[in-house]
């Protein structure tokens, strides 16, 4: 929450933001050869130390950068470093840090060295939302670690998509299904004007071993080219399926989860079959599936794309049609093809409360939507003034950081078992008169 008000504020000022992913070198050891509360005593005075960097007498006073500290678990910390105008201030920060691990802790009566390993992402050039900036953070923190620790990296692009790396990146893909290393995060879609979740959008993770937590857009192209997104998408169809499922056995409201299609899944000719042996399989009815087409796969494989389509539809499948208005946006060509719900790109959303046009276009988008009985989802949701801009305008469902990042299924679960939670109770700070 502070990391996106922060990024939100960044972009006005055009100040830059910096996180750091810090792990803590050998703590495990320590922990089990000390004991937990040792353990826990250690963590305490960590977390004194990271604070007393980032306090240190030498920052300059307001408006210069900012910083806070979190604790994330286990013995991971993050340090927000807002309002900078040079990368270098992180640079800076992070040496202090690094002093600041130099002397010894103690613990009763052991003296204990304890190092970190601190991983920097700064926006806007590293990413300019919070997941993507905290999973950099990550990348770069993994990368301080193969260093040998007691170090810190900043984040760069090259660390994923460096040729070698993407050679291994691409052998890599082979074995990560064997190895059960994706996994499916799940983005509440909330109901406009009840406020309830209706439905999960499925969002594919690759837990890689030594680059750590690797989102869609670093993997998902290497996969199209490589013909592996067929198996991806048929392992993501199944979990889907199975996941939803298994809520729906554990009693929790029935939801509809949508999973995003490749144009190779499209092309392949076997997506009827794939979807029909998941269904099947998982004992999920076909109309509590979902499956996102963007246009231009739509406008490839006009004829052949169209039949299964069709199959799929006549099946009781919901067919949507993601990140509309990036594309064609051609409205003939949705006459043509059998899908019932438009998903309004983010890019309209981000700026609907500050851009004129785009608050016209998303209007325009929801009335002809409308007018040809589909229905209207829009994406990146991230402001109450979005959400009232939509609501006010009618669109059916909504998605985006406002109402639920992505999360693991447990999570999702949590937010499912809540009693029909409203919109509003989605933000504990707000007053809850
Ligand atoms: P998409 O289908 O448009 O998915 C929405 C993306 O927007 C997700 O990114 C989500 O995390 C992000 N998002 C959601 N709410 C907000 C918000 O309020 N603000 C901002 N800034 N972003 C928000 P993610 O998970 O990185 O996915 C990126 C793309 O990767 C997806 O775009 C989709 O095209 C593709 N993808 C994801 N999973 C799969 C999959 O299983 N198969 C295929 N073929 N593609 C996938
Ligand atoms: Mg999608
Ligand atoms: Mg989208």
């Amino acid at each position: 929450d502070r990391l996106a008000h922060a990024l939100a504020a960044g972009q006005r000022d055009r100040r830059r933001v910096a996180v750091f992913f810090i792990d803590l070198d050998g703590f495990g050891r320590i922990n089990d050869s000390l004991g937990h509360d040792l353990g826990d005593e250690l963590l305490r005075q960590v977390a004194g130390r990271l604070r007393a960097s980032c306090h240190a007498s030498d920052e300059p006073p307001l408006p210069g950068p900012r910083s806070e500290v979190a604790r994330m678990g286990g013995d991971e910390f993050t340090v927000l470093l807002s309002a900078m105008t040079e990368a270098d201030e992180a640079v800076a920060l992070a040496r202090r840090i690094l002093t600041m691990f130099a002397r010894h802790f103690t613990l009763g009566s052991h003296e204990v060295f304890v190092t970190p390993s601190i991983g920097i992402a700064v926006s806007p050039d590293d990413g300019d939302d919070a997941e993507t900036l905290l999973t950099h953070a990550d990348t770069a923190m993994y990368e301080a670690k193969t260093q040998g620790g007691n170090g810190y990296q900043l984040y760069s692009r090259s660390m994923n998509t460096t040729a070698l790396q993407r050679l291994t990146l691409e052998s890599d893909l082979r074995r990560a299904l064997e190895r059960e290393e994706l996994v499916l995060h799940y983005q509440p879609i909330v109901d406009t004007t009840s406020g309830a979740i209706v439905g999960a959008e499925a969002l594919v993770r690759w837990r890689h071993p030594t680059l750590g937590l690797l989102m869609p857009g670093e993997f998902i192209a290497i996969a199209e080219e490589n013909g592996l997104i067929v198996s991806v998408g048929d392992w993501v169809l199944r979990t889907a399926c199975a996941q939803n499922r298994a809520w729906q056995r554990a009693g929790l409201p029935p939801i509809r989860v949508v999973v995003n299609l490749s144009g190779r899944q499209l092309r392949q000719g076997t997506l009827t079959d794939t979807v029909q042996a998941a269904l099947e399989a998982s004992g999920l009815e076909p109309r509590w599936l979902g499956l996102e087409l963007t246009e231009s796969m739509l406008m490839e494989r006009q004829h052949e794309g169209v039949a299964a389509l069709q199959a799929l539809r006549a099946m009781g499948l919901r067919l949507s049609i993601d990140d509309f208005g990036t594309g064609y946006s051609s409205l003939s060509y949705l006459k043509h093809f059998p899908v019932d719900t438009l998903k309004i790109d983010r890019c309209f959303v981000r700026d609907l409360t500050s851009v004129p046009d785009d608050a016209a276009i998303t209007s325009a988008i929801i009335a002809m939507a409308h007018a040809l009985d589909l229905k209207v989802v829009a994406e990146g949701v991230e402001t109450e003034g979005h959400l009232t801009f939509l609501r006010s305008q009618g669109c059916d469902e909504v998605q985006g950081h406002l109402l639920g990042r992505p999360v693991e299924e447990d999570r999702f679960a949590e937010w499912l078992a809540r009693p029909r939670p409203g919109l509003r109770s989605r933000r504990p700070a707000e007053r809850s008169a």
